[in-house]
């Protein structure tokens, strides 16, 4: 069974402005789906064929010969994951379970947001910024490249991308301005609690 690209959980109008449609275009469009078939054509044949998308992962992380299919399996997984994350309507202060949580660990939530900018700001080249859960702590991380917290351990609750292709055609190289607009304005915090169960 190949993996699946699974469809945007919205319009690809919705995120305008912060994140326009030809954005969505081509991060979701191209990139996204490159990921899925260069993953099906890499796993075809193989033993990893079949295997769910969480198993590859792990697996290709611990093989260095499997350098390809780590990088097109972490791929996929941390866009689906993504774009749950963002919705129209989305950003301002979280409520729930999580609010509690982000106010317990940081103090606040304009210093949880600050902080999550920073990882975001100081990832050097492409990667993502993520909010985990590790050993029952809270905390934001940052990965370069294809990498995820999935094949280390910690549990994702949140990711931003801040690869040039998430956000170039809209800021070009401001990627703090790309940061301050998705958490101000589209985190999907209900997914965000929803993580946490
Ligand atoms: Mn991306």
């Amino acid at each position: 069974m190949a993996i699946n690209l699974p469809n945007l959980p919205y319009a690809k109008e919705a995120l305008a402005p912060y994140i326009s449609a030809n954005t969505l275009d081509f991060h979701y469009g191209k990139h996204h789906k490159a990921y899925v078939d260069n993953l099906n054509k890499l796993i075809e044949g193989t033993e990893l064929a079949g295997k769910s998308l969480e198993e590859i992962i792990k697996i290709a992380a611990k093989d260095s010969s499997k350098t390809g299919i780590f990088n097109n399996a972490a791929q996929v997984w941390n866009h689906s994951f993504y774009w749950q994350c963002l919705k129209k309507g989305g950003g301002k202060t979280p409520s729930g379970a999580i609010a509690a949580k982000i106010n317990a660990a940081w103090g606040s939530f304009d210093k949880f947001a600050e902080e999550l900018k920073n990882a975001g700001m100081t990832q050097f080249g492409s990667g993502w910024s993520w909010l985990v859960l590790d050993g029952g702590q809270l905390k934001i991380t940052k990965t370069a490249n294809a990498d995820t917290p999935i094949a280390h351990g910690p549990k994702p609750l949140l990711t931003i991308d801040v690869w040039e292709h998430a956000y170039y055609l809209d800021y070009q190289n401001r990627r703090p301005d790309y940061l301050a607009a998705v958490i101000q304005n589209l985190i999907n915090w209900d997914f965000v609690n929803s993580n946490l169960g």
